[in-house]
């Protein structure tokens, strides 16, 4: 991929990174360069930028990368990093707040605790953004991300801002199904139960009975791969012997065989090897389809 090739308007010549290595922005710490990566100061300075662009920009929006393999020949066009500048959480109601895209959920959780809002505390350990949270309905010990929806502002690639209510959604487990291609998320409106009772206490419980199970604080995205009906990716993972398992530099976690945690420089290929090996072996062996939660994308070398 040639960087350079991009042009920008001059107002915001000045403010994007070009080349800029993806492997800085996902929690795999894998990744080649985004041909341009812009972070705007917030939503107005984002929806003024997108109007700029040529038509027919390609366009990544980007959250935590904590689910996101982006392969080693990088983005091809412009990477909006969400967490930056859409940033702004405020209470609407007694029950109501509206959160912007770029918020961590960590963030959003221990500011519903202190505003007695739940169930919220789930979101404690998701390491991502709202905007990854809406895109991949995310969840965690029986709470999800869509049913606290109310409503969402979206744009379109050309800065276009509409808001949709919540039921324009499908959802399932982790995905949705969108109204419309070619929109993104700058904002949500969620709505929770007052229930002061739940406490920093509790949610630091969750968040340590994750570290009891999970590789957390090594280089990974999390689970691997979706959980199929009535079983568990990571079951299969060991029963098929794949614990430890190596290739390069990306090995299937001997804590939880449902992580591969990059043990220093594994690349996307590297990546994309094992999850094939594992994929081969599961379905040879227990005759299972294992399903990638993460996202991939980006062009290889
Ligand atoms: C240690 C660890 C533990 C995890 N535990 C959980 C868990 O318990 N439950 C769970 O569900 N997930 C878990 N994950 C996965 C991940 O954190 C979630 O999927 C999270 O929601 C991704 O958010 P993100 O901001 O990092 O999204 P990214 O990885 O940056 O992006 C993911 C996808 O969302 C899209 N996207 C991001 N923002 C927007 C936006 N504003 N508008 C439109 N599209 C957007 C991106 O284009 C991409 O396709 C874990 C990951 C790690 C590393």
């Amino acid at each position: 991929m040639s960087a350079g090739t991009l042009i920008v308007d001059a107002e915001f010549e000045s403010r994007v990174r070009r080349a800029e290595p993806m492997s800085r922005h996902t929690s795999w710490h894998v990744g080649g360069p985004a041909e341009l990566y812009f972070s705007p100061r917030d939503r107005a300075d984002l929806l003024a930028f997108l109007a700029t662009l040529p038509e027919g920009t390609p366009l990544f929006w980007l959250g935590l990368g904590s689910n996101l393999l982006v392969r080693d020949g990088g983005i091809r066009g412009v990477v909006v990093d969400t967490q930056s500048g859409l940033t702004r959480l405020e209470r609407i109601n007694d029950t109501t707040l509206t959160c912007e895209a770029g918020v961590p959920c960590a963030r959003l959780a221990r500011q519903c605790i202190k505003w007695g809002l739940a169930p919220a505390e789930f979101l404690a350990g998701i390491p991502g953004t709202l905007g990854g949270a809406l895109f991949m309905n995310a969840g965690a010990f029986g709470g999800e991300t869509w049913p606290r929806v109310r409503s969402v502002d979206v744009c379109d690639a050309r800065g276009n801002e509409r808001r949709r209510p919540a039921g324009d959604y499908q959802y399932g487990y982790r995905h949705i199904v969108p109204p419309a291609q070619g929109e993104y998320f700058l904002a949500a409106a969620l709505e929770f139960e007052y229930r002061p009772g739940v406490t920093e206490e509790a949610m630091r419980e969750l968040l340590l009975r994750r570290k009891e199970t999970q590789p957390i604080g090594e280089w990974s995205c999390g689970s691997t791969f979706t959980n199929p009906p009535g079983d568990h990716a990571a079951r299969l993972i060991e029963a098929a012997g794949l614990k430890g398992t190596r290739i390069g530099d990306i090995m299937v976690s001997p804590k939880h065989a449902n992580f591969l945690v990059n043990i220093e420089a594994a690349t996307a290929a590297d990546v994309e090897r094992l999850v094939a090996l594992i994929q081969q072996e599961v379905q040879r062996k227990f005759g299972v389809q294992l399903i990638p939660e993460f996202r991939t994308v980006g062009e290889t070398l």
